[in-house]
């Protein structure tokens, strides 16, 4: 079908993908953009949270995260 775009997270063409970019700067200064289908946006955005969320584990957070000073 011409127009549809394949879903980054599964593959799976999807005619109305929702284009995500997304700055993280849990550990390193990084754009994501992906093109995800509903389904996956919604697994997406879960797993963002529970990264973000305090306590969950994650990768060192110290003097070395990306503490921007201007
Ligand atoms: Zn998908």
């Amino acid at each position: 079908m011409a127009g549809t775009e394949p879903c980054d997270g599964c593959g799976t063409p999807t005619e109305d993908p929702l284009a995500r970019t997304v700055q993280l700067r849990v550990d390193r200064s990084e754009v994501d953009s992906q093109r995800l289908c509903p389904e996956c946006f919604a697994d997406w955005i879960e797993e963002y949270r529970t990264r973000m969320q305090p306590g969950a584990k994650k990768p060192t957070v110290d003097t070395d995260a990306d503490i921007i000073v201007d």
